[in-house]
């Protein structure tokens, strides 16, 4: 008989969830969807495993407003659809494990207080992971639930790859040090990767997690060494609206002579800046490139260029390149984007084939010719899937 786990990734004001069923091998998707604006005008929708709308319902206006409703009407909603089927297991996808959790956990009341402790670190994240572990105990008591950790995969970075030149005090005694993200997205690609090429899979990779959010990865043997996101996910590359690397002096500066207070500095770096604070008016790439602004050409080219020397970064901490693996809204859908970071890695041993990076397509797929020093490839990031699979392997 063929079980059914439940996928939850909860966000400040979104709550989005996939239904996997286990018969196959792997889980595969019956149902996907999310709660969106939770707190300003609440809308449910879904789609079916053929892609299908399957819901699109703005709730009544004098509905509860909160995660707790929010789950209960998409469990009404889930139980409507499964026929009595019961739910196996719920894997939640949690921003932040800190130095305390390197693998997936069961959920136990240590476990919640070892995520409530964790808070300070991801004040904006964590308390939002922790709300539906509590009301899904509290709807579903008899089911387990599984944390998966986005900081998980990159516990294996060397002590020196995870440390601030700060003094050594605040990174043993404040949790100052870097963390990474995106983990559940570099899992997935390194568990996939043995298939596609198994030089990348054993030897030196550069991975590409490239959305709205960004990050890159150095991978060995399928083990991160180094990640570009560090104690939050504002380091490394411009992304849609936050700022990556920037010099702390910036910060100083803004607080010391600008007066702005860490409130407005927040808003600033994760909300304001990135490819909309350079273009002056959108965050998402494809507006961008069909802008002719001289300003939307240059938050393309930023990004792209920040890609480059972020690889050529990788590549030094791993001791070389292998392959390098575009991944994530822009990184499998953006064929200018992988194309100008081609180009400008030719001299490491990057030879794009410009047709099939040209061809779209939702398959793992090379883009490389075939005497690149270099493997190139766009393979499909699945986090729901990696929870899934380490939810049920979390209980069985
Ligand atoms: P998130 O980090 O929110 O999961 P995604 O991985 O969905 O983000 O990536 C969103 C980004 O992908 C947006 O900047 C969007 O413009 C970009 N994107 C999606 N499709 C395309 C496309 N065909 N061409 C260029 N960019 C694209």
């Amino acid at each position: 008989m063929s079980e059914l786990v439940l996928v939850i990734n909860a966000g400040s004001s979104s709550i989005k969830f996939s239904l996997f069923e286990t018969s196959a091998a792997d889980p595969i998707v019956l149902f996907k969807g999310q709660m969106e604006g939770l707190y300003v005008e609440p809308k449910f929708s879904a789609k079916d495993a053929a892609d299908n709308k399957v819901a699109n319902e703005t709730l009544p206006s004098d509905a509860p407003k909160n995660h707790d409703y929010a789950l209960r009407y998409m469990l009404n909603w889930l139980e409507s659809r499964i026929e009595g089927r019961s739910i196996a297991v719920i894997g939640h996808r949690v921003v932040h494990g800190g130095t305390t959790y390197s693998k997936p956990e069961l959920v136990t009341p240590e476990v919640i207080a070892g995520l409530e402790a964790l808070i300070p670190l991801a004040p904006l994240h964590e308390p939002h992971n922790i709300t539906p572990i509590r009301v899904l105990e509290e709807l579903l008591p008899n089911v387990p639930q599984v944390t998966c950790f986005d900081t998980a995969f990159h516990t294996t970075q060397p002590e020196l790859n995870q440390l601030f030149a700060l003094p050594y005090e605040f990174s043993q005694k404040e949790g100052i040090r870097r963390y990474g993200f995106h983990g559940l997205s570099y899992e997935y690609i390194a568990s996939v990767l043995p298939e596609i090429d198994t030089r990348a899979a054993e030897g030196r990779t550069v991975v590409a997690h490239l959305g709205n959010g960004s990050s890159m990865a150095g991978l060995l043997g399928g083990r991160c060494q180094l990640t570009t996101m560090g104690f939050t996910a504002l380091d490394g590359l411009p992304m849609g609206t936050r700022c990556g690397r920037i010099d702390a002096g910036v910060v100083l500066h803004l607080m010391n002579h600008l007066k702005m207070d860490a409130k407005q500095i927040e808003t600033l770096l994760y909300k304001e800046s990135g490819l909309l604070g350079l273009s002056g008016f959108s965050s998402d790439m494809r507006d961008l490139e069909n802008s002719d602004s001289p300003r939307a050409k240059l938050a393309v080219e930023y990004f792209a260029s920040s890609v480059v020397r972020e690889a050529a970064s990788l590549a030094a901490a791993i001791g070389g390149m292998d392959a390098l693996v575009f991944t994530a809204g822009i990184g499998e859908n953006d064929a200018n984007t992988r194309k100008a970071v081609c180009h400008q890695l030719r001299w490491l041993g990057v030879e794009l084939d410009e047709a099939a990076n040209a061809v779209r397509s939702s398959e793992p797929r090379r883009i490389s010719l075939a005497d690149s020093k270099i493997a190139v490839y766009v393979i499909p990031t699945n986090e729901e899937l990696m929870i899934a699979r380490q939810a049920l392997a979390c209980i069985a």
